[in-house]
């Protein structure tokens, strides 16, 4: 979009190969299923598939939930930092027990339920610029895929079909259960809620594949036909059918909150890998809760807190940002009532600085040096583990020393570039200048005397200078295109 400011600086997806620098350093993450941090990398060593379960679309996603969303953001963009494409695929469950519930409460087909809250759900995690995942598929448009997955697995006698047309796992049949949750799978059955009321299964821990049809499901537009009669996909389900449709058999990583390891990943391990016999994820990544007032944000307790809060407190979607990332993603963390004004606080700092770099027009040799440090030691946290607050730490100390440098003038165009390509680095993958730094005005007048510096070098074919500029103005977000009339840019 012409002369729309969404994101200042580019995030290194949007950079071509040559700017990113593929670091020596080994990338690690904890692995739930060894309980260890493992070195991790792509199975075909170049694109990053993963699977991150998504919200159930029958009410607003409230912060806790977007803290596990911004978790797997920042996977992401530090995936593409490390140099390795993405394929993230995020589901939207929209069908299941409470939005059928809903529905019937309300008259209504489940679609009319989810789509408002499919459609918040986008507008609320923009907000956050959370990155838009590869593909977002809903479970009500994959039933096929579903019902294949379930005749594979009662052909192989791992499920079986009840008498009223439900279909469920057998868990005794699958000698790794219970691998990820590390369950002994008699403390499986012990400890596990068990609701056998509704369906009848051989064993209270078997798990439903396909739940047959209820009056309400069926007023609700809640049921399929399938070669068990009419009947509605289980929530584990959708998940495998999914993440094997879209990523394959076996895929790099799946990732989701804490609170999904057991029975949901589980499950999915479980169906997934009875069918085809291979590893379903070869790494799972869960992230800590949210909590308030030292209690899981969640819906059934009462004290949840929204992106519709944010806006109308008008707190930046950066500042919620910094308050994620400044704790570790397998920390807890507690939003209390003033827990955002610190990084209110922090949030303005960046921007100052970043406009002070906008602004500025040389740096010194030593802005540089810093850029450099920074640089690597906020790779070194990111590519461990995700070490977000070591990370912003490195962004605090450059910002710091910058400012000294900055204070100091200079002349050096090139600090200035490896300082303001450093700061783009950082903040393409953190997104942390609030959007009140982000005026167009002096964004557009910086792009155009680039431009100008650009045509002046290839006039006096210094190639290699006209490249490094071009190679700045990108990485601030912005894609140029020469053309017969001259060179055109936009934003992102
Ligand atoms: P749901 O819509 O309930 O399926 O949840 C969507 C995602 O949010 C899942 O990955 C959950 O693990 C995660 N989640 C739910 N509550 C919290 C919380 N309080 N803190 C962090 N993540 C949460
Ligand atoms: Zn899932």
């Amino acid at each position: 979009m012409l002369g729309t400011l969404s994101r200042p600086y580019a995030t290194v997806r949007d950079q071509p190969l040559a700017l990113r620098s593929v670091s020596m350093s080994e990338f690690r993450l904890y692995n739930t299923l060894t309980r260890r941090v493992e070195p991790f990398a792509p199975v075909d060593g170049s694109t990053v598939r993963m699977y991150a379960c998504g919200p159930t679309v029958y009410n607003p996603a409230h912060l806790g939930n977007f803290r596990t969303f911004l978790f797997e953001d920042l996977m992401r963009r530090t995936f593409a930092l490390y140099g390795w494409d993405v394929l993230q695929v995020m589901n939207l469950t929209d069908v299941d027990d409470k939005i059928i519930r809903k529905a019937a409460a309300n008259g209504q087909t489940i679609t009319q339920v989810t789509e408002p809250f499919t459609e918040l759900f986008h507008q609320d995690r923009r907000y956050l610029r959370i990155q838009d995942a590869e593909v977002y598929p809903k479970a009500t448009e994959h039933i096929p895929e579903m019902i294949a997955l379930v005749e594979t697995l009662v052909a192989n006698g791992t499920a079986y079909v009840a008498d009223d047309g439900s279909v469920y796992f057998a868990i005794d049949r699958f000698a790794d259960y219970g691998k990820l949750s590390q369950l002994d799978k008699r403390e499986v059955r012990a400890g596990a809620r068990v609701a056998q009321d509704e369906y009848a299964k051989e064993n209270a821990q078997d798990f439903a594949l396909w739940k047959s049809a209820k009056g309400e499901d069926e007023a609700s537009g809640a049921a399929w036909d399938s070669p068990w009669g009419r009947g509605r996909p289980g929530w584990h389900l959708e998940c495998s059918a999914m993440a094997m449709k879209y990523l394959g058999e076996t895929f790099d990583l799946h990732a989701g909150g804490i609170d999904l390891i057991f029975p949901h990943h589980e499950d999915e391990i479980a169906q997934s890998e009875a069918a085809t016999g291979k590893t379903f994820a070869r790494c799972w990544c869960h992230g800590e809760f949210l909590l308030t007032d030292g209690a899981k944000m969640a819906k059934r307790v009462g004290n949840v807190a929204t992106v519709v809060d944010l806006r109308e407190q008008g707190i930046d979607g950066a500042v919620y940002r910094h308050f994620i990332f400044n704790a570790h993603y397998r920390k807890q963390l507690n939003l209390g009532e003033d827990s955002l004004e610190q990084s209110q606080a922090a949030v303005r700092r960046i921007g100052t600085f970043a406009r002070r770099l906008a602004e500025a027009t040389g740096g010194t040799a030593a802005l540089a040096d810093a850029a450099k440090r920074a640089e690597d030691a906020f790779r070194a946290a990111l590519f461990d583990d995700l070490n977000a607050p070591e990370g912003l730490a490195a962004l605090f100390t450059f910002i710091t020393e910058g400012n000294r440098e900055l204070d100091a003038g200079g002349g050096d165009v090139a600090a200035l570039a490896e300082a303001r390509r450093v700061f783009g680095v950082i903040d393409g993958v953190l997104d942390l200048v609030p959007a009140a730094d982000n005026t167009d005005g002096e964004l557009a007048a910086w792009v155009e005397e680039r431009l100008g510096a650009r045509r002046d070098a290839r006039a006096r074919r210094d190639f290699a200078a006209a490249d490094a500029i071009r190679a700045e103005i990108v990485a601030r977000g912005i894609a140029l295109e020469d053309t017969a009339n001259g060179t055109k840019w936009r934003v992102g």
